[in-house]
């Protein structure tokens, strides 16, 4: 395919996105190289999801261990957790998906290309290697999939905090920490950290973390916060941060001081583009130094397109290498006008204790959009169906677990618009839902599907 270049597709960045549009691409003949700085993978791989969901999963069976095994009648006891040896199972398994992606990009001709990338102009990217050798090289386009990086409050002191790539970084769990933030990394740290033992603490702005999910959820994951002891300090202003003596590090906020062996800033991530030299080529960003791109993933330079955590879509996964893939197919399988509907529903869960999955509107958003559902007055508003129920794992222990539902419903059909959940096994159960919801599914079509039973996920087909 190629002609005047030495590529098709040059990405920049061998993260989920990157990967995956480069291995669409390269599998409908385009010749394709990825430059990749680090590791292989990404954030995702390396330092996010697969290690964070490595360390959700022990920390579930440490808790099932503590809390529920002596009722089920195990006399069994935890008396020490070597924390080390599970960093070094959970890196063994990430230099597998490393293999794996090697292998991959072999089979389908794809160039694994070592170093940063910078833009020279809208054909050719400078790349340094790790031995300091530029290179350059030309293609006719261009994609920047550079991912993000975690933002650092901008306070005295700021730079004693850590933040999640140094939590992966850990081999030894310290025995304090305090988290701030209010997101997605705040609350699955937090919770990881906590069910390992250490004394942790969640500082958020506002009076609540996730504050844009459903309040219901949140009421129950605080709730829950009690029950584990993880500590919660909401509506907190902090100013700046000292180093102690001893070694740990004090947060001075409104509430006094917090001093913590591991003090981590999860207030949010911004797109990492420093080196690209975005400006110099006429890549235009937005005012929170995001990549604009169209429907089509086009930036402002029309052969040079980006996806993933670098522009404003949802920060996750799937959106990225969904993005990625749909682009390789219009651009490279003739799928004219082939595109991510930004409008879609997007799964979510939070790997908090328990886990919360979500899928489309919460209760307050819905009505604020639609107002509450009135036959006569609004047959467009919403209404919500919901239920509480204990969870069969931990009904027959003295910890009982709560799972709460809900379904927000909208119009006399009852189009169901959102559906979320809070509990044992919900990380698992909706993305099944999800797939009903964007075919449209309505409260009628979840009675009519007959129910699983006895699990937690039948509740969402039964509800009254
Ligand atoms: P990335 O995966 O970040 O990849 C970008 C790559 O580009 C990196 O490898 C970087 O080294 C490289 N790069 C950057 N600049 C250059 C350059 N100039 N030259 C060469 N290489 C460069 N999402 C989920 O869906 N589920 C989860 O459970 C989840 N958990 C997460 C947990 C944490 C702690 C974090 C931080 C994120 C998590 N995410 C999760 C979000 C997910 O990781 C990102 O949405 C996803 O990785 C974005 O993919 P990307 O391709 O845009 O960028
Ligand atoms: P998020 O954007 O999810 O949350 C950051 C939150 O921190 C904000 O919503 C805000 O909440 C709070 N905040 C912002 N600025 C400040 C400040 N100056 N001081 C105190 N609090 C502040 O960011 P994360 O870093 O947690 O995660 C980034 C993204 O990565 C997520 O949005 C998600 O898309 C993805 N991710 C996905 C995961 C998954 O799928 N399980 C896991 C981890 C990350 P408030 O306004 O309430 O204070």
């Amino acid at each position: 395919m190629t002609t005047k270049y030495d590529f098709d597709l040059l990405v920049i960045g061998g993260g989920s996105g990157g990967i995956a549009t480069a291995n669409r691409a390269a599998m409908h003949g385009a010749k394709v190289a990825v430059i990749e700085g680090k590791a292989l993978g990404g954030t995702c791989v390396n330092v996010g999801c697969v290690p964070k969901k490595v360390l959700w999963n022990g920390a579930n069976l440490l808790s099932q261990i503590k809390t529920l095994s002596a009722d089920y009648g195990f006399q069994t006891s935890v008396n020490a957790i070597n924390f080390a040896q599970l960093v070094e199972a959970r890196e063994a398994y990430i230099s597998r998906i490393h293999n794996s992606y090697n292998t991959t990009f072999t089979k389908n001709a794809v160039t694994l290309i070592t170093g940063w990338g910078s833009l020279v102009d809208a054909h050719t990217v400078k790349v340094v290697s790790p031995e300091q050798t530029t290179t350059n090289y030309t293609a006719e386009r261009i994609l920047l999939a550079p991912g993000g990086k975690a933002v650092i409050p901008n306070i005295e002191g700021a730079k004693l905090g850590k933040t999640s790539d140094d939590f992966f970084a850990l081999t030894e769990l310290p025995k304090s920490a305090v988290i701030v933030g209010a997101g997605y990394i705040a609350v699955e740290l937090a919770g990881v950290l906590n069910s390992f033992g250490v004394d942790t603490t969640l500082v958020t702005r506002g009076d609540r973390p996730l504050r844009w999910a459903d309040k219901d959820i949140t009421d129950e994951l605080l709730e829950n916060f009690k029950l584990q002891g993880l500590k919660h300090l909401g509506n907190s202003e902090f100013t700046k941060v000292e180093q102690l003596d001893n070694g740990q590090t004090r947060l001075v906020t409104n509430h006094g001081n917090l001093d913590s062996e591991f003090l981590v800033w999860a207030i949010g991530r911004e797109p990492n583009l420093a080196g690209l030299n975005l400006d110099e080529v006429g890549v235009i960003t937005d005012s929170e130094g995001f990549i604009i791109t169209n429907d089509l993933s086009e930036t402002s330079v029309p052969n040079i397109l980006a996806i993933g955590d670098a522009t404003n879509a949802p920060a996750l996964t799937p959106v990225a290498i969904k993005t990625g893939r749909m682009l390789a197919e219009r651009l490279y399988n003739h799928k004219e006008g082939l595109h991510f509907n930004k409008d879609s529903y997007i799964p979510t869960v939070i790997f908090s204790h328990p886990a919360i999955g979500t899928v489309g509107m919460c209760e307050k958003t819905a009505l604020e959009k639609f107002g509450a559902f009135d036959p006569q007055t609004n047959p467009n508003g919403i209404k919500v169906y919901s239920s509480k129920f204990t969870s069969m794992l931990t009904a027959v222990t003295s910890h009982p677990e709560k799972i709460f539902m809900k379904l927000v419903v909208q119009g006399e059909n009852e189009k169901v618009i959102g559906l979320h959940g809070i509990g044992y096994g919900v990380d698992e159960m909706i993305q099944g839902f999800a797939v009903a919801m964007q075919m449209g599914a309505t409260k009628a079509d979840f009675d009519n599907t007959v129910a699983i039973h006895p699990t937690g996920s039948e509740e969402f087909v039964t509800m009254r």
